[in-house]
Protein backbone atom coordinates (compact mmCIF):
# COMPACT_ATOMS: atom_id res chain seq x y z
CA UNK A 1 0.00 0.00 0.00
CA UNK A 2 1.00 3.43 -0.73
CA UNK A 3 0.96 6.68 1.05
CA UNK A 4 -1.75 7.87 -0.81
CA UNK A 5 -3.52 5.18 0.11
CA UNK A 6 -4.09 3.91 -2.86
CA UNK A 7 -5.20 0.77 -4.06
CA UNK A 8 -3.13 -1.22 -7.10
CA UNK A 9 -5.24 -3.46 -9.43
CA UNK A 10 -4.46 -6.85 -10.57
CA UNK A 11 -5.86 -7.73 -13.85
CA UNK A 12 -5.86 -10.62 -16.30
CA UNK A 13 -4.33 -10.58 -19.91
CA UNK A 14 -6.20 -7.81 -21.66
CA UNK A 15 -5.94 -10.31 -24.71
CA UNK A 16 -6.55 -13.43 -24.48
CA UNK A 17 -8.64 -12.98 -20.96
CA UNK A 18 -6.14 -15.10 -19.42
CA UNK A 19 -5.41 -15.05 -15.74
CA UNK A 20 -2.15 -17.46 -16.43
CA UNK A 21 1.00 -15.09 -16.09
CA UNK A 22 4.54 -15.76 -15.10
CA UNK A 23 6.16 -12.70 -13.00
CA UNK A 24 9.24 -11.37 -15.45
CA UNK A 25 10.07 -9.11 -12.54
CA UNK A 26 9.15 -7.16 -9.95
CA UNK A 27 9.75 -3.51 -9.06
CA UNK A 28 10.10 -1.88 -5.67
CA UNK A 29 11.27 1.56 -5.29
CA UNK A 30 13.70 2.50 -7.53
CA UNK A 31 16.40 5.54 -6.81
CA UNK A 32 17.17 5.96 -10.59
CA UNK A 33 13.78 7.00 -11.61
CA UNK A 34 13.50 10.06 -9.04
CA UNK A 35 10.61 11.50 -10.33
CA UNK A 36 8.14 8.76 -10.50
CA UNK A 37 9.40 6.82 -7.31
CA UNK A 38 9.62 9.91 -5.24
CA UNK A 39 5.75 9.61 -5.76
CA UNK A 40 4.84 5.70 -5.30
CA UNK A 41 8.01 4.91 -3.29
CA UNK A 42 6.17 2.08 -1.74
CA UNK A 43 4.80 0.91 -5.01
CA UNK A 44 5.55 -2.57 -6.02
CA UNK A 45 4.28 -3.41 -9.34
CA UNK A 46 5.08 -6.61 -11.26
CA UNK A 47 5.53 -7.48 -14.73
CA UNK A 48 3.86 -10.31 -16.31
CA UNK A 49 3.73 -12.82 -19.75
CA UNK A 50 0.73 -14.14 -20.08
CA UNK A 51 0.49 -18.05 -20.36
CA UNK A 52 -1.85 -17.68 -22.69
CA UNK A 53 -0.81 -15.51 -25.22
CA UNK A 54 2.33 -13.63 -24.23
CA UNK A 55 1.36 -10.12 -23.31
CA UNK A 56 3.86 -8.61 -21.13
CA UNK A 57 1.83 -6.86 -19.01
CA UNK A 58 1.95 -5.36 -15.49
CA UNK A 59 -0.01 -6.64 -12.79
CA UNK A 60 -0.85 -4.85 -10.07
CA UNK A 61 -0.84 -1.59 -11.38
CA UNK A 62 -1.49 1.29 -10.25
CA UNK A 63 -5.08 2.60 -10.84
CA UNK A 64 -6.58 4.69 -13.62
CA UNK A 65 -7.37 8.00 -11.58
CA UNK A 66 -4.31 8.54 -9.96
CA UNK A 67 -2.25 8.04 -12.89
CA UNK A 68 -4.22 10.70 -15.02
CA UNK A 69 -3.53 13.52 -12.07
CA UNK A 70 -0.15 12.63 -12.87
CA UNK A 71 -0.06 12.98 -16.40
CA UNK A 72 -2.33 16.15 -15.90
CA UNK A 73 1.15 17.55 -13.93
CA UNK A 74 3.97 18.06 -15.53
CA UNK A 75 4.26 14.57 -16.51
CA UNK A 76 7.52 15.60 -19.23
CA UNK A 77 10.53 16.97 -18.16
CA UNK A 78 11.54 18.38 -21.69
CA UNK A 79 11.35 22.10 -22.33
CA UNK A 80 8.78 23.11 -24.74
CA UNK A 81 10.74 26.35 -25.70
CA UNK A 82 11.47 26.82 -29.19
CA UNK A 83 15.37 27.20 -28.62
CA UNK A 84 15.62 24.20 -26.67
CA UNK A 85 13.87 21.77 -29.18
CA UNK A 86 17.36 20.56 -30.76
CA UNK A 87 18.07 18.88 -34.04
CA UNK A 88 17.95 15.36 -33.28
CA UNK A 89 14.00 15.93 -32.45
CA UNK A 90 13.25 17.62 -35.73
CA UNK A 91 14.89 14.51 -37.37
CA UNK A 92 13.68 11.84 -35.58
CA UNK A 93 9.71 13.59 -36.55
CA UNK A 94 10.93 13.26 -40.40
CA UNK A 95 12.16 10.02 -39.93
CA UNK A 96 8.99 8.69 -38.51
CA UNK A 97 6.88 10.81 -41.44
CA UNK A 98 9.15 9.21 -43.93
CA UNK A 99 8.60 5.80 -42.43
CA UNK A 100 5.05 6.53 -42.44
CA UNK A 101 4.71 7.71 -46.41
CA UNK A 102 6.99 4.68 -47.20
CA UNK A 103 5.00 2.00 -45.22
CA UNK A 104 1.80 3.48 -47.35
CA UNK A 105 3.44 3.71 -50.76
CA UNK A 106 4.26 -0.39 -50.49
CA UNK A 107 0.62 -0.75 -50.04
CA UNK A 108 -0.36 1.64 -53.25
CA UNK A 109 -1.46 4.48 -50.71
CA UNK A 110 -0.32 7.87 -50.43
CA UNK A 111 -0.85 10.29 -47.83
CA UNK A 112 -1.53 14.15 -48.33
CA UNK A 113 -2.30 16.82 -46.55
CA UNK A 114 -5.24 16.22 -44.08
CA UNK A 115 -6.60 16.62 -40.71
CA UNK A 116 -4.58 14.79 -38.47
CA UNK A 117 -5.30 14.00 -34.66
CA UNK A 118 -2.07 13.32 -32.65
CA UNK A 119 -3.42 11.35 -29.23
CA UNK A 120 -0.73 12.47 -26.30
CA UNK A 121 0.74 15.22 -28.66
CA UNK A 122 2.81 16.18 -25.59
CA UNK A 123 4.99 19.36 -26.50
CA UNK A 124 4.12 19.51 -30.20
CA UNK A 125 7.16 18.36 -31.87
CA UNK A 126 5.34 15.78 -34.30
CA UNK A 127 2.04 18.09 -35.08
CA UNK A 128 4.71 20.87 -35.73
CA UNK A 129 6.04 18.44 -37.94
CA UNK A 130 2.82 18.04 -40.22
CA UNK A 131 1.90 21.55 -40.04
CA UNK A 132 5.07 23.03 -41.60
CA UNK A 133 3.41 20.55 -44.65
CA UNK A 134 -0.29 21.68 -45.20
CA UNK A 135 -1.21 19.29 -42.40
CA UNK A 136 -4.73 20.33 -40.32
CA UNK A 137 -3.01 19.96 -36.72
CA UNK A 138 -5.52 18.65 -33.53
CA UNK A 139 -3.93 17.23 -30.77
CA UNK A 140 -4.82 15.86 -27.23
CA UNK A 141 -2.90 16.50 -24.36
CA UNK A 142 -3.74 15.66 -20.41
CA UNK A 143 -0.65 17.74 -19.39
CA UNK A 144 -1.89 21.13 -18.74
CA UNK A 145 1.60 23.12 -18.64
CA UNK A 146 1.59 22.55 -22.69
CA UNK A 147 -1.40 23.48 -23.60
CA UNK A 148 -0.64 27.19 -23.91
CA UNK A 149 1.79 26.37 -26.34
CA UNK A 150 0.28 24.36 -28.38
CA UNK A 151 -2.98 26.75 -28.95
CA UNK A 152 -0.41 28.59 -30.20
CA UNK A 153 -0.25 26.46 -33.34
CA UNK A 154 -2.75 23.51 -33.35
CA UNK A 155 -6.01 23.11 -32.44
CA UNK A 156 -5.81 21.00 -29.19
CA UNK A 157 -8.29 19.82 -26.51
CA UNK A 158 -6.92 19.33 -23.16
CA UNK A 159 -7.82 15.96 -21.47
CA UNK A 160 -7.38 12.02 -22.19
CA UNK A 161 -8.39 10.60 -25.22
CA UNK A 162 -11.45 9.14 -24.01
CA UNK A 163 -13.20 12.36 -22.63
CA UNK A 164 -12.57 13.81 -26.05
CA UNK A 165 -13.24 11.16 -28.64
CA UNK A 166 -15.91 11.96 -30.83
CA UNK A 167 -16.12 15.54 -30.52
CA UNK A 168 -13.71 16.57 -33.09
CA UNK A 169 -15.22 14.57 -36.23
CA UNK A 170 -13.38 12.15 -38.20
CA UNK A 171 -9.73 12.06 -38.92
CA UNK A 172 -8.28 10.09 -42.12
CA UNK A 173 -4.89 10.45 -39.82
CA UNK A 174 -4.44 9.34 -36.39
CA UNK A 175 -1.10 9.32 -34.28
CA UNK A 176 -0.71 7.89 -30.83
CA UNK A 177 2.65 7.95 -30.40
CA UNK A 178 4.01 6.32 -27.09
CA UNK A 179 0.13 6.61 -25.83
CA UNK A 180 -1.25 3.34 -25.99
CA UNK A 181 0.86 1.61 -23.18
CA UNK A 182 -0.15 3.58 -20.70
CA UNK A 183 -4.14 3.28 -21.28
CA UNK A 184 -5.76 1.43 -18.95
CA UNK A 185 -9.01 0.57 -20.84
CA UNK A 186 -7.65 -1.02 -23.77
CA UNK A 187 -11.06 -1.70 -25.15
CA UNK A 188 -12.21 1.66 -24.83
CA UNK A 189 -9.27 3.28 -26.37
CA UNK A 190 -9.30 0.56 -29.46
CA UNK A 191 -13.24 1.34 -29.67
CA UNK A 192 -12.91 4.93 -29.75
CA UNK A 193 -10.05 4.77 -32.53
CA UNK A 194 -11.88 2.91 -34.25
CA UNK A 195 -14.77 5.09 -34.84
CA UNK A 196 -12.39 8.47 -34.89
CA UNK A 197 -10.49 7.37 -37.80
CA UNK A 198 -12.17 8.06 -41.63
CA UNK A 199 -13.33 4.77 -43.13
CA UNK A 200 -10.05 3.60 -44.54
CA UNK A 201 -8.65 6.45 -42.83
CA UNK A 202 -4.68 5.54 -40.95
CA UNK A 203 -3.75 5.09 -37.86
CA UNK A 204 -0.10 5.29 -36.56
CA UNK A 205 1.17 3.98 -33.06
CA UNK A 206 4.31 3.80 -31.99
CA UNK A 207 5.07 2.07 -28.66
CA UNK A 208 8.31 0.99 -26.93
CA UNK A 209 9.04 -2.85 -27.32
CA UNK A 210 10.22 -5.70 -24.99
CA UNK A 211 11.91 -7.45 -27.76
CA UNK A 212 13.80 -4.46 -29.38
CA UNK A 213 17.18 -5.41 -29.19
CA UNK A 214 18.33 -2.63 -28.34
CA UNK A 215 15.50 -1.19 -25.93
CA UNK A 216 16.49 -0.61 -22.45
CA UNK A 217 14.01 -3.09 -20.47
CA UNK A 218 13.92 -0.46 -17.84
CA UNK A 219 12.81 2.41 -20.16
CA UNK A 220 10.10 -0.22 -21.53
CA UNK A 221 9.05 -1.81 -18.21
CA UNK A 222 8.86 1.53 -16.18
CA UNK A 223 7.75 0.87 -12.85
CA UNK A 224 4.12 2.51 -13.40
CA UNK A 225 3.28 4.15 -15.89
CA UNK A 226 3.97 1.86 -19.01
CA UNK A 227 1.29 -0.83 -18.29
CA UNK A 228 2.18 -3.11 -21.11
CA UNK A 229 5.23 -3.87 -23.24
CA UNK A 230 3.39 -4.36 -26.91
CA UNK A 231 4.89 -6.74 -29.63
CA UNK A 232 3.71 -5.88 -33.22
CA UNK A 233 2.04 -9.03 -33.10
CA UNK A 234 -0.12 -8.27 -29.98
CA UNK A 235 -0.66 -4.95 -31.50
CA UNK A 236 -1.92 -6.42 -35.10
CA UNK A 237 -4.25 -9.08 -33.50
CA UNK A 238 -5.37 -6.74 -30.95
CA UNK A 239 -6.43 -3.81 -33.26
CA UNK A 240 -7.85 -6.48 -35.94
CA UNK A 241 -10.58 -6.76 -33.59
CA UNK A 242 -11.60 -3.15 -34.43
CA UNK A 243 -10.50 -3.24 -38.08
CA UNK A 244 -7.42 -2.41 -38.40
CA UNK A 245 -5.32 -4.29 -40.66
CA UNK A 246 -1.39 -3.43 -40.39
CA UNK A 247 0.33 -2.09 -43.16
CA UNK A 248 3.74 -1.72 -42.05
CA UNK A 249 5.96 -1.86 -38.95
CA UNK A 250 9.65 -1.09 -37.53
CA UNK A 251 10.79 -2.76 -34.40
CA UNK A 252 14.19 -1.76 -35.20
CA UNK A 253 14.56 1.56 -33.28
CA UNK A 254 15.84 1.84 -29.65
CA UNK A 255 12.93 4.06 -28.60
CA UNK A 256 9.75 2.92 -30.42
CA UNK A 257 8.41 0.04 -32.66
CA UNK A 258 6.94 1.95 -35.45
CA UNK A 259 3.83 0.16 -36.70
CA UNK A 260 0.85 1.63 -39.45
CA UNK A 261 -2.42 0.18 -39.65
CA UNK A 262 -5.21 1.47 -41.95
CA UNK A 263 -9.07 1.07 -41.35
CA UNK A 264 -10.98 -0.69 -44.04
CA UNK A 265 -14.43 0.27 -43.94
CA UNK A 266 -15.64 -2.09 -46.64
CA UNK A 267 -13.25 -4.65 -48.23
CA UNK A 268 -10.52 -6.26 -46.91
CA UNK A 269 -7.40 -4.64 -45.77
CA UNK A 270 -4.58 -5.82 -48.19
CA UNK A 271 -2.86 -6.31 -44.62
CA UNK A 272 1.08 -7.32 -44.15
CA UNK A 273 1.21 -10.69 -43.48
CA UNK A 274 2.73 -10.95 -39.76
CA UNK A 275 3.09 -13.67 -38.01
CA UNK A 276 1.78 -16.15 -35.45
CA UNK A 277 1.32 -15.03 -32.15
CA UNK A 278 4.30 -14.11 -30.21
CA UNK A 279 5.56 -15.92 -28.25
CA UNK A 280 7.99 -16.06 -31.15
CA UNK A 281 10.35 -14.20 -28.69
CA UNK A 282 13.00 -15.63 -30.62
CA UNK A 283 12.31 -14.86 -33.43
CA UNK A 284 11.30 -11.38 -33.12
CA UNK A 285 14.99 -11.10 -31.74
CA UNK A 286 16.47 -12.92 -34.98
CA UNK A 287 14.47 -10.30 -37.06
CA UNK A 288 15.91 -7.50 -34.90
CA UNK A 289 19.29 -8.54 -35.26
CA UNK A 290 19.17 -8.75 -39.18
CA UNK A 291 17.23 -5.71 -39.70
CA UNK A 292 19.28 -3.57 -37.61
CA UNK A 293 22.73 -5.39 -39.28
CA UNK A 294 21.76 -4.26 -42.34
CA UNK A 295 19.91 -1.21 -41.74
CA UNK A 296 22.38 0.56 -39.18
CA UNK A 297 24.62 -1.95 -38.08
CA UNK A 298 27.23 -2.42 -40.84
CA UNK A 299 27.29 1.65 -41.30
CA UNK A 300 28.74 1.79 -38.06
CA UNK A 301 30.90 -1.45 -38.30
CA UNK A 302 32.54 0.62 -40.78
CA UNK A 303 33.04 3.72 -39.69
CA UNK A 304 34.56 2.52 -36.21
CA UNK A 305 36.52 0.14 -38.40
CA UNK A 306 37.67 3.53 -40.36
CA UNK A 307 37.79 5.19 -37.06
CA UNK A 308 39.87 2.66 -35.65
CA UNK A 309 42.47 2.75 -38.71
CA UNK A 310 43.21 6.38 -38.07
CA UNK A 311 43.68 6.13 -34.54
CA UNK A 312 40.51 8.13 -33.71
ZN1 LIG B 1 -3.03 -13.39 -22.87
Amino acid sequence: MSPAGMRLEAIHCLVCGSAGSTNVFTFYFDPTRAEFSKRFRDTTVRWNICKGCGFVYQSPRLPRALMERYYGGRFWKSSFEEENRNMASMVSEEERFLFIRNALLKRGREIRPCRVLDIGCGTGNCLDFLSERGFETYGIEPCVPYLPHLAKKHRVTSGVYDGVSGSLGRFPFIIASHVIEHVHDLDGFLGHLSTDVSPDGVLYLEFPNIYSLLGDLRLTCFPGYHLYAFTVSIATQLLARYGFALLGYDISDRWGTKTVFARSSGGPVPALAFPRPDDDARGLLRRHYRDWFFRRGWRDYVKSAFSRARGV
